[in-house]
């Protein structure tokens, strides 16, 4: 398969520098074709801004959906955009890999989302009307390709865990997976997380490692979580309200899910 392989890490001495070595390694070892964009050593512009659209007129006022949409749709991007998007095109599988700050992505991660991710290729794609809120959450750009995050976080799993502190992991990375990687068409696995980084020692880390290998190994078979489809009949048009009938007398994020407690066993404590 071809892997593209998102990181956002700023020093590659870190935990999170040896992961990366070892993700890119296993995945080469095992015969994929690896592309990275390391967002730091790129150096990458993490704000999206007018200097975005170098083609726009600069006497209008900056609708940034409207000149992201001329701009993808002119061929008119920053470079470092349309080859961000050139690589998710042409990957099979697509992994961010970052450290949980702020319960969220490094920001330096959501700027590459917020500026890769343009109008007519990521969102505002298919038809848009009283019938199709277009195609999304399950349908989309990416639809066929896979999506996995690999976090490290300083918390321990049971700070995340059903009634844990902190929330639960999946609804911390629910925006990401949803709203992010399954909008624009993803299937989006399981994540692996690395929990109680601060006392990772030897050990640890040598199951770590084989704990991520096994996932490595399994891109292609592991079973997506799974997210309801938006064009499916599930969701009552045009309000986009869950359908009377499913989960009925429920809400929260789990009524998104068709078959709440396989998606959740997925979280164990790595
Ligand atoms: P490092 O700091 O590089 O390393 C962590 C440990 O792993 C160290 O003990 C190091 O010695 C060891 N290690 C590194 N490499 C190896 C190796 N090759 N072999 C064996 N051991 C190794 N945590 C949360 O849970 N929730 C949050 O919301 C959150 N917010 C944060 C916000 C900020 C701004 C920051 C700085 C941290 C936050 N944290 C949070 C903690 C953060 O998630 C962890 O610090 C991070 O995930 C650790 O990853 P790292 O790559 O930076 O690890």
């Amino acid at each position: 398969m071809r892997i593209h392989l998102v990181y956002a890490h700023p020093e590659p001495r870190s935990l999170n520098g040896s992961l990366k070595d070892f993700v890119v390694d296993r995945l080469r070892g095992a015969g994929h074709e690896v592309t990275i964009s390391d967002l730091y050593a790129m150096r990458w512009k993490a704000s999206l801004d007018a200097e975005d659209f170098p083609a726009r007129d600069r006497r209008d006022r900056l609708d940034i959906g409207c000149v992201s949409r001329d701009a993808y749709a002119s061929g008119t991007q920053t470079a470092d955009v349309a080859e961000e998007q050139r690589r998710l095109l042409a990957a099979d599988v697509l992994l961010l890999q970052f450290p949980l700050w702020w319960f969220h992505m490094p920001a330096i991660l959501k700027g590459w989302v917020d500026r890769v991710f343009a109008y007519g290729f990521a969102y505002g794609v298919g038809e848009h009307s009283d019938r199709r809120w277009g195609d999304r959450y399950g349908d989309g750009t990416f639809k066929g390709k896979r999506a996995m995050l690999i976090v490290t976080a300083g918390g321990w799993a049971p700070h995340y865990s059903e009634r844990g502190v902190n929330g639960r992991m999946e609804d911390l990375l629910f925006p990401i997976h949803h709203g992010i990687l399954y909008y624009p068409g993803f299937a989006v696995l399981p994540p692996f997380v690395s929990y109680r980084t601060g006392k990772m020692d030897a050990a640890r880390y040598r199951q770590t490692l084989a704990d991520l290998g096994e996932r490595l190994d399994t891109l292609g078979a592991t079973a997506p979580i799974p997210y309801r489809a938006q064009n499916d009949g599930d969701y009552v048009m045009p309000s986009l309200v869950l359908e009377p009938g499913l989960s009925p007398g429920r809400s929260g994020l789990d009524i998104h899910l068709d078959g709440v407690s396989e998606s959740r066993a997925a979280y164990k404590d790595t």
